[in-house]
């Protein structure tokens, strides 16, 4: 079985979206991955296909209806799915490449698309929904972050980027960021390509690598390197 992810949302017209571009989606017509974005709405109950109400306790905007999304998430992922289920939300752990890593390897997830003010508490507990962040700031609705979470996860996926070896020197992936990268032209408005990437030496080309990883990540982000934070 192929990584299976199901998206639930009120806008299931936005997928694929960037995901069905390039290798992803080359990767999604092959069947390396599958895709299927499912209607929120037509779980809705009454007569007015309602999704949303006022927030209990007063204040702006409109919550999403537990009942609705828990029907909706019952019906796409059955007891026994052994797909982890996602919520997108701003008070969510951070995505982390380590998290990424770890879904690729698994049989897909279901992911909920939050929309207005978020949704009722009560069906984040009642379907152990893993909340999961994209960053400190506030979207307007689950969708786009979605999409971020399934590019950084289905690049990883074996077979959809192709060459082994592709991800093993990238950013994140050893705890650091990745050294600076050169190509042709020899010569760019007067800058050379740093002669020792051109010297065919390979163990010194590791080496110069290796210490521009580790001075670029001291300088930008010294908070990869602290061991209390891994
Ligand atoms: N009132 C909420 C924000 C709601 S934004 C709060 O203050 O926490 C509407 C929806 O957009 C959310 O339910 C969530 O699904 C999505 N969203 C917004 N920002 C996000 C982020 N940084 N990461 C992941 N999802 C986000």
């Amino acid at each position: 079985m192929s990584f299976s992810a199901s998206i639930i949302t009120l806008f299931p017209e936005l997928f694929p979206g960037p995901l069905g571009a390039s290798v992803l989606g080359r990767g999604l017509s092959d069947g390396l991955w599958s895709l299927q974005a499912t209607q929120l709405r037509d779980f809705a109950t009454d007569r007015h296909r309602s999704v949303d109400a006022t927030p209990s306790g007063g204040g702006a905007g409109m919550v999403l209806k537990p009942d609705v999304l828990a029907k909706a998430i019952d019906t796409v992922a059955p007891q026994g799915d052994p797909r982890p289920r996602i919520l997108m939300s701003p008070r969510g752990k951070p995505l982390t490449q380590k998290r990424a890593r770890e879904l690729a390897l698994g049989p897909g997830a279901v992911i909920v698309c939050g929309r207005f003010e978020g949704i009722d508490q009560r069906v984040i507990d009642a379907r152990a929904l893993e909340e999961i962040s994209i960053g400190d700031y506030v979207l307007a609705g689950g969708e786009v972050a979605a999409m971020v979470l399934l590019e950084a996860v289905v690049r990883l996926i074996p077979g959809v980027l192709g060459g082994a070896d592709s991800h093993a020197d990238e950013s994140f992936e050893n705890g650091q960021l990745e050294y600076p990268q050169y190509t042709r032209p020899q010569s760019f408005e007067g800058v050379d390509i740093p002669p020792v990437l051109t010297s065919g030496d390979h163990g010194k080309i590791a080496k110069w690598r290796a210490e521009q990883s580790l001075e670029l990540t001291r300088a930008r982000r010294p908070d990869l390197l602290d061991p209390r934070k891994s």
